[in-house]
């Protein structure tokens, strides 16, 4: 069976970046599952995994436009170290969930300097091209449900909507 829109898709994948530095990784976990078509994973990816078959096995290169967008720097901003009460050590890297005019967005700190710590609201690979090993595992129909919500159900799948 093809990979084309209303299948799901189950896939392992090595995600590195340009100097081949591996970011993620699904192959010492469970397979990637997703639905084909409904924008589970990234617009790149996607594309590139159409008309293949189960056992394939591709390189696909994604350019930041077809993955996490570009680097936005108006998303950085310095703050003071006092928005971070109740956090006794402050370090680049660490990363906060904050209530935005968007909803909730995951905010990282990107330096500290003193009092003034720079946070960066754009998402980790954001500007980053991505190169993929990826393996098909498995190609399947989804049901009706699925198709109805968007995504895959499976054994870890315990919402009720
Ligand atoms: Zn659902």
């Amino acid at each position: 069976m093809q990979i084309a829109d209303k299948k799901v898709v189950s896939i392992h994948y090595t995600l590195t970046n340009d100097a081949g530095e591996v970011l993620d990784s699904s192959r010492d976990a469970n397979p990637l599952v997703y639905l084909h078509g409904a924008k589970n994973i990234i617009p790149g990816l996607e594309t590139a995994l159409i008309g293949k078959l189960a056992g394939d096995e591709l390189a696909v290169v994604v350019e930041p436009s077809d993955a996490y967008g570009e680097y936005n720097e108006q998303m950085t901003q310095v703050v003071p170290r006092e928005m971070f009460a109740g956090v006794d050590e402050i370090e680049a890297g660490m990363e906060f969930q904050a209530e935005t005019s968007q909803g909730v967005e995951v905010i990282r700190v990107a330096a500290v300097d003193g009092d003034e710590v720079t946070i960066d609201g754009n998402h980790p690979l954001a500007g980053k091209r991505l190169h993929f090993a990826v393996s098909i595992h498995e190609v399947r129909e989804a049901n009706e449900e699925e198709l109805t919500h968007g995504h895959v159900h499976g054994e870890s799948c315990n919402h009720d909507h």
